[in-house]
């Protein structure tokens, strides 16, 4: 057994990781001209109890949003059993952190092999939907496999519409009048029926949520079959970085969101129901901060060692601003203009692809000079998950650190972040 503190058992793996105070010792011992991954362990304990213990029902992380073994396994350390996973080898990166942890298979369009895997080899008995086609396939393989439909529970998966940085609703759910027939011929062949909606990725209006409760409620009493549970989706807002020289916006925080949603839900007659949700985003987005590198300054710009294709591909597609912090080489004797102008910089990433220049700049004190380094925070979530090869540049180096991103001091430690409210 490992007695010798809860920051000592980090991977799956035996790799002891290099463990810093914060992200400044970390650069400034290592010097590190490749991207190096923060990894606040404690934070991303406080986030996920935070979500738990604020929601009436069950967590299901989304692994989608970081499947890092080290994360994994920190969250079912903490006694999260529930993950939502979308593939093969989602269902292992999961199974291997946790032997019982519940797998829930929430993405609506599934290869048959695959779902032939989950039933049989994962024993997963929880899956989306969103087409009768889709029904007809799982029936096909619990046919083959014998096994009884009233083990299983089919979510039909309804479409949403609300604003998020990512509208999902374009691509799945089916319509209400659609989703109380999927229903309908889910409890007539013997399945267990739930409902469940994902609402999109950093929503930051709570009345998307009872937007697609009302939805819900709708098909259910249209239906008219007993649902097996509510699944309310992910969504749930993280903060992020603003331009400092305006006002300081206000996202609501999660205790905020949950009121309301706990409220909603009361409203709407779901509270009766087991219910779950499948936050990705607001457990894992500030545990992870990358330290990067200027490779070249030119002018107002600043060429790093990271970009779209590796960590940085959510800021671009979500259209998210990063707080960022100054770590400014030491050997670096002569500099010009004021460290206390905060000025913006457009950030240039590693590869030759000329789309690799992120649409938000960084926010920085003018003194930054080539050989210094970067602190990008708040990066936990879709930013590891969705790096690539591409080029040859894979950032893959980790440390551990203690400080959480957003205690320091300005300038060095200048980072804007959003204010959650509260
Ligand atoms: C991506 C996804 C989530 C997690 O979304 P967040 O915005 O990260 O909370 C949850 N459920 C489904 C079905 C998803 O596709």
């Amino acid at each position: 057994m490992d007695d010798s503190g809860s920051g000592c058992r980090h991977t799956v793996e035996d790799d002891p990781i290099d463990q810093f105070e914060n992200a400044q010792d970390a650069a400034l011992t290592l010097r590190p001209d490749v991207p190096v991954y923060c990894f606040r362990p404690e934070v991303l304990r406080q986030d996920a109890r935070n979500f738990v213990s604020s929601f009436p029902g069950k967590t299901a992380y989304a692994v989608k949003t970081n499947g890092e073994p080290i994360v994994l396994q920190t969250l079912a350390d903490i006694g999260i059993d529930t993950f939502d996973v979308a593939s093969p080898a989602e269902f292992a990166a999961v199974r291997a952190v946790s032997n019982d942890a519940e797998l829930l298979y929430m993405h609506p369009v599934k290869a048959q092999s695959d779902i032939r895997l989950a039933l049989e080899a994962y024993r997963i008995r929880t899956l989306a939907l969103d087409h009768e086609d889709e029904i007809a396939k799982i029936l096909r393989i619990v046919r083959a496999l014998d096994l009884d439909p009233a083990t299983i529970t089919l979510f039909v998966r309804l479409q949403t519409k609300g604003q998020a940085a990512y509208e999902l609703s374009k691509k799945f759910g089916a319509a209400p009048g659609h989703a109380v027939e999927l229903l309908k011929r889910i409890d007539k062949i013997g399945f267990r029926a739930g409902l469940c909606f994902h609402v999109g990725s950093q929503v930051e209006n709570p009345e998307t949520y009872e937007r697609a409760l009302a939805s819900a409620d709708w098909v259910r009493s249209r239906a008219g079959v007993d649902l097996a549970g509510l699944d309310v989706g992910g969504g749930f807002p993280a903060s992020y970085g603003y331009d400092p020289r305006g006002k300081k916006p206000v996202v609501p925080s999660i205790e905020e969101i949950m009121e309301r949603l706990r409220h909603d839900l009361d409203d709407w007659e779901f509270s009766g129901l087991p219910l779950i949700a499948e936050p990705g985003r607001v457990i894992v987005a500030r545990s992870l901060s990358v330290i990067v590198r200027v490779l070249l300054r030119k002018g107002r710009r600043l060429y790093i060692n990271d970009g779209i294709w590796a960590s940085l591909s959510d800021s671009w597609t979500g259209k998210i601003t990063l707080p960022a912090r100054f770590i400014p080489d030491p050997a670096r004797k002569r500099r010009t203009g004021n460290a206390e102008n905060i000025i913006p910089f457009k950030v240039c990433g590693a590869t030759c692809d000329s789309v690799d220049i992120l649409t938000r700049p960084f926010w920085l004190p003018e003194t930054v000079e080539t050989g210094d380094w970067i602190e990008i925070g708040h990066i936990g979530a879709y930013s590891l998950s969705l790096r690539t090869r591409f080029n040859g540049f894979y950032p893959d180096t980790f440390v551990e650190v203690t400080t959480p991103f957003e205690s320091g001091e300005a300038p060095e430690g200048f980072a804007a972040i959003e204010t959650m409210a509260d």
